[in-house]
C-alpha cells in the first residue's frame, strides 16, 4: 500500500534483518508469509501445517482453486483477499499478487498466500517466492497435495501400477494464445508410462492428436477428472482419440485434470463404476 511509512534503515542490513534486530526507525516488522498449498479441494487433504498457518493468519491472500471450506478454517478475522481470475472481475496480474503480499507482509501482517494444489507444481510459487527474497523476506513454503495424486486417489487410478508405467509425467497443457502447448511430443508417446495434463482442457483434441501423431496407440485409455476430491467431481473415461470430443460429450467446464495411459484400466472399479461396467461388457 503506498499509504505505508517509508522504512529508513541504519546500516547496510537488509530489510528484514534489519527489523528483526531492530534497527528500524521507522516501520513495524514485516509478518511472516507462508506460501501454503491447499491441496485439490477436499479440506481433510490439507496439510495439519497449512491448517495451523490459516488458524494463525491475519491476511488469507487465495485464488480460484481455494474452496470456500478451506478458507472456513482460516482465522475467521483475518482479511480474505481473492486474486483469481472470475468472470465478473478482471483477474490480478502476478505483479499485483506480489505487490500486495509484499505490502501486506511490510505492514506486519502475517500471511497466508493460499494455492490450489502444491504451490511448486504449476503454481507459480517459486516466482513470488523469488520476489519476496527479492524484497528480503524468506517465504517459508508448505507443501500441498498435487491435483495428479488427489484425482488420482480419488478415483482409484494407480499412477505406477508397475504392469503399466514406470514413470509419470505432470506436463502443462496451457499454451499462450490458446495454442497448444511446446511439449516433447516423442517422449510423452513413449510406452510404459502415465502422462498427466495440468491445464489442459483448452488444448486436449490438439494434445491427443499429437501424441497420436508421436506414436501412442489412439485407444491408449484417458480419464478426465474435473473437480477432482469434491462433492462436485466429475470423470469421464475413454481412449485417446476421442479425448477432445469427451470434453464436450461430457461437458467439462471446471478445473480439469487429462489422465493418459494404460493406468486408467487398472482404477478401482469401486471410484470409476464406467470401469466395471466396461470390463463385464468386454
Ligand atoms: N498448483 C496446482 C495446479 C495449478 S494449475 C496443483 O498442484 O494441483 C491449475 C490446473 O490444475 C487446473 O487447470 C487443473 O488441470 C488442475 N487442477 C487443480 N485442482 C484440480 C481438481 N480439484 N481437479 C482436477 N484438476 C485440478
Amino acid at each position: 500500500m503506498s499509504d505505508l511509512p517509508p522504512v529508513v534503515f541504519l546500516n547496510d542490513l537488509p530489510p528484514a534483518s534489519a527489523a528483526r534486530n531492530g534497527l528500524l526507525q521507522s516501520g513495524p516488522v514485516p509478518g511472516p508469509v507462508a506460501i501454503v498449498g491447499a491441496g485439490p479441494g477436499d479440506p481433510d487433504l490439507l496439510t495439519v501445517k497449512a491448517v495451523k498457518r490459516l488458524a494463525a493468519a491475519d491476511v488469507v491472500i487465495h485464488d480460484k482453486l481455494v474452496t470456500d471450506e478451506i478458507l472456513a478454517l482460516a482465522n475467521p478475522r483475518a482479511e480474505k483477499i481473492f486474486v483469481g481470475k472470475s468472470r465478473a472481475r478482471h483477474s490480478t496480474t502476478q505483479d499485483e499478487i506480489n505487490r500486495i503480499i509484499l505490502d501486506r507482509a511490510r505492514a506486519g501482517y502475517r500471511i497466508v498466500r493460499l494455492k490450489g494444489g502444491d504451490p511448486f507444481v504449476f503454481g507459480r510459487g517459486g516466482e513470488e517466492a523469488d520476489y519476496l527474497r527479492a524484497h528480503d523476506i524468506e517465504p517459508e513454503i508448505v507443501p500441498g497435495i498435487t491435483a495428479a495424486t488427489g484425482c488420482a486417489a480419488a478415483t482409484g487410478i494407480p499412477l505406477t501400477h508397475r504392469d503399466h508405467a514406470q514413470a509419470v509425467t505432470f506436463v502443462t497443457g496451457h499454451a499462450k494464445d490458446d495454442g497448444e502447448p511446446d511439449l516433447d511430443w516423442t517422449a510423452l508417446a513413449r510406452g510404459n508410462q502415465t502422462v498427466v495434463v495440468y491445464m489442459g482442457v483448452a488444448a486436449a483434441g490438439r494434445i491427443a492428436n499429437r501424441l497420436i501423431a508421436a506414436g501412442l496407440p489412439p485407444s491408449t485409455p484417458v480419464a478426465i477428472v474435473e473437480n477432482g476430491t469434491r462433492r462436485d467431481q466429475k470423470v469421464a473415461l475413454g481412449s485417446v482419440a476421442d479425448l477432445g470430443r469427451l470434453i464436450a460429450w461430457n461437458d467439462i467446464n471446471g478445473p480439469a485434470l487429462l489422465i493418459v495411459g494404460d493406468v486408467v484400466r487398472a482404477a478401482g472399479a469401486l471410484h470409476v463404476p464406467a470401469l466395471a461396467d466396461a470390463a463385464s461388457a468386454a
